[in-house]
């Protein structure tokens, strides 16, 4: 249920209803508004009637029940899109276009250093790397670990790019939190939900992909369980989904922006490389994200794609990406949005 507070309820209303939502059963979430303010109450569907008796309460406007399964990710609950801060100055989900980009795994102290320092100067806002590999083969490279984590944060001390990185086993978040500044759930974890309510607990933004079969109510739901545990700071992110089709890797799903943009108040970036499989496609991809309204996009970039541990075919050379970055700004303009 949303409680809608009137205009010139005051401090100790809200404190009331939202004692009055836990004594019923259920769990308050308080949206500030610009002119009043919103409670979600969410728990149980069932017996949910029972919230309709907070609209004899001071200071309530209106009680009425959210339609949508996924309940604080839904923009019944915020009509406002949310803008997800990273760092000072650094937010998805606002008026700027945010590029993340960097190798899919950290290999070594040179190459994610150089990497973070050639994506910078591109226009990047974000270094990624993976130091968790969830790969497909157990006999594949399966990451750095803690290691790949203290060379990410060489390199962010280098360049002041924060770092987001893959978190892959509940096991690991607090050590994989010491090091992140956005903690990823890639999309073999989509539906990890033991991860997902780890990850709800930190104060830190989490960027949640899409499975590769999950449907974008699923993918919500999934989110959901992030926000109901507290973490307000989730970012989707579309990298494309299974279908018939073996040109791509995956098949990007562009027509997931604007559905999700209008289904959630949260931000909505694209994956282009994971989406396509192909360094050739990561332009008119990403062009076509900002035109579809993303929020910013992840990328792979790499120093010697064709010597890279995991998804060199997928990874751009520093030079296309410079040229890429370039050619992205009349689209991002286009779409009303900036690139720094
Ligand atoms: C990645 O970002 O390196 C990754 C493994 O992506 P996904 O989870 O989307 O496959
Ligand atoms: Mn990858």
């Amino acid at each position: 249920m949303i409680i809608v507070m009137k205009k010139g309820a005051d401090e100790a209303d809200l404190t009331a209803v939202k004692k009055k939502i836990i004594e019923l059963g259920y769990q308050p979430h308080v949206i500030y508004g610009e002119t009043r303010n919103v409670v979600g109450a969410v728990g149980e569907e069932q017996g949910k009637e029972k919230l309709q008796a907070l609209l004899l309460m001071l200071g309530v406007e209106n009680v009425v029940p959210i339609l949508k399964p996924y309940k604080l990710a839904s923009r019944e609950v915020q009509s406002q899109s949310s803008e997800v801060e990273i760092i000072p100055g650094l937010c998805f989900g606002g008026k700027e276009f945010i590029v993340a980009a960097g190798p899919c795994a950290v290999e070594g102290r040179e190459q994610i250093c150089d990497t973070a320092v050639a994506v910078k100067k591109s226009g990047a806002r974000l270094l990624r790397g993976g130091a968790y590999k969830p790969r497909t083969s157990p006999y594949s490279f399966q990451g750095m670990e803690e290691d790949g984590l203290k060379l990410l944060a060489e390199a962010r001390d280098m360049t002041g790019l924060p770092i987001v990185t893959e978190v892959v086993n509940p096991r690991d978040v607090d050590l994989v939190a010491k090091y992140a500044d956005v903690m990823q759930v890639g999309a073999r974890n989509t539906q990890n939900f033991a991860l997902l309510k780890m990850l709800g607990q930190l104060d830190k933004p989490i960027l949640l992909k899409r499975g590769m079969s999950t449907t974008i109510q699923e993918f919500l739901m999934s989110a959901e369980y992030v926000l109901s545990e507290g973490n307000r700071r989730v970012i989707l992110c579309e990298r494309g989904i299974r279908t018939f089709e073996t040109a791509t890797r995956n098949t990007l799903d562009i027509s997931a922006v604007p559905v999700l943009k209008q289904q959630t108040h949260l931000p909505v970036i694209i994956d282009p490389s994971h989406a396509t499989g192909h360094a050739s496609l990561i332009a008119p991809m990403s062009y076509a994200a900002a035109a579809a309204g993303a929020d910013g996009l992840i990328v792979e970039v790499h120093p010697c794609p064709e010597k890279a541990a995991s998804d060199g075919p997928q990874s751009l050379k520093f030079d296309d990406f410079q040229v890429m970055m370039d050619k992205l700004r009349a689209f991002v303009q286009v779409a009303d949005r900036e690139m720094a």
